[in-house]
């Protein structure tokens, strides 16, 4: 439905986008994961032909967004991070508006309306100004915009920010029910909402695809790691040794160190957790040096989208 090849954007001579590839199939939600500043909405705004791109190409149900965007912008409904509504216009007004902006034939719109209206649960404020409406009304008439003219995708950039729970859950009630007929995308910083909505989710650092599968699969791939936290009555020079002979460790973190005292963190890799302390536990004892401390941990999604974005973090302190 969508293909995104070779995306790149430059602000000057800041890369926003680099080198992104990826594809949308039809008929599913897919969340764009990353945090602030990883250039989702840079990539939402180039997909729907709001900003130019650098170099690339982005195809809407195989029409080029830039070259044939008449017909590639028919297919799509955008809500972007900061929605331009009319605030001293009612929603009835400003759809109306919206409606002819796309070229809905006069006579349809009437209905039309009625129908977004009945979608997103907007006909009770339908003549009330949007500046007297709240943030959840006011999205919800966002994304009344973005689905007119019926367009096969909706792309919604950070559609629950600055909403409160109650709103954040019906808004999410909302994108699921689109999906049942529509391709959508959605952005978010928080991996717990792409975790609950999305079938797929692409998780994006510093302008680059660094994922892109099912929270499952994701989950799976990165998630089965075991991690021993351990302290250890050895010196550094000892931890080390001690361990070496214990093979497939991916990674050893010693993050406290005394002449006689270690405190380290090792990825197992996929070792069941206690199987993982078994084999320390001997390496130790055969040794001759305790272990005063040791507890395992599994990874969770949450982690591994800590961990693919860390690099951005560190940048950004
Ligand atoms: P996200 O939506 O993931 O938070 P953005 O796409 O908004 O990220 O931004 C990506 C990067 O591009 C950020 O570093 C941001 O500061 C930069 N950026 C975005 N828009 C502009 C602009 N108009 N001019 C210069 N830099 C920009
Ligand atoms: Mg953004």
């Amino acid at each position: 439905m969508i293909e995104v090849n070779h995306l790149t954007k430059r602000y000057g001579n800041h890369t926003a986008v680099s080198d992104l590839s990826f594809t949308i199939e039809k008929g599913q939600i897919y969340g764009f994961l990353g945090p602030n500043g990883a250039g989702k909405s840079t990539t939402m705004n180039i997909m729907t032909g709001c900003l130019a791109a650098t170099s690339g190409e982005v195809r809407i149900g195989g029409f080029d967004i830039f070259e044939e965007a008449e017909q590639a912008k028919k297919l799509i409904g955008y809500l972007p991070e900061q929605p331009p509504l009319y605030l001293d216009r009612t929603p009835r007004e400003y759809l109306t508006f919206v409606a002819r902006a796309k070229r809905i034939p006069e006579r349809q719109i009437p209905e039309q309306l009625t129908q977004v209206m009945a979608v997103t649960q907007t006909i009770d404020v339908a003549d009330r100004l949007i500046k007297n409406l709240s943030k959840g009304y006011r999205q919800r008439v966002g994304i009344a915009q973005a689905i007119l003219g019926d367009p096969e995708v909706i792309i919604l950039d950070e559609p629950t920010v600055g909403l409160d729970p109650r709103q954040i859950i019906e808004i999410r009630d909302l994108i699921k029910e689109l999906g049942k007929d529509h391709t959508v995308i959605l952005s978010s910083h928080i991996l717990s909402e792409v975790q609950a909505v999305c079938q797929t989710i692409l998780i994006i650092s510093k302008g680059k695809l660094v994922a892109c599968d099912s929270p499952a699969n994701l989950e799976k791939l990165f998630a089965g790691t075991t991690t021993v936290d351990l302290v250890a009555e050895a010196s550094e020079g000892e931890l080390w040794e001690i361990l070496s002979g214990v093979g497939n460790i991916a990674k050893i973190e010693v993050t406290e160190k005394a002449p006689n005292r270690c405190k380290a963190r090792l990825n197992m890799g996929n070792r069941e957790g206690n199987q993982a302390c078994r084999e320390i536990f001997f390496a130790f004892s055969k040794a001759g040096r305790a272990i005063l401390q040791m507890s395992t941990a599994r990874a969770s999604l949450e982690d591994i989208f800590m961990e693919l974005t860390a690099g951005e973090r560190e940048e950004a302190q």
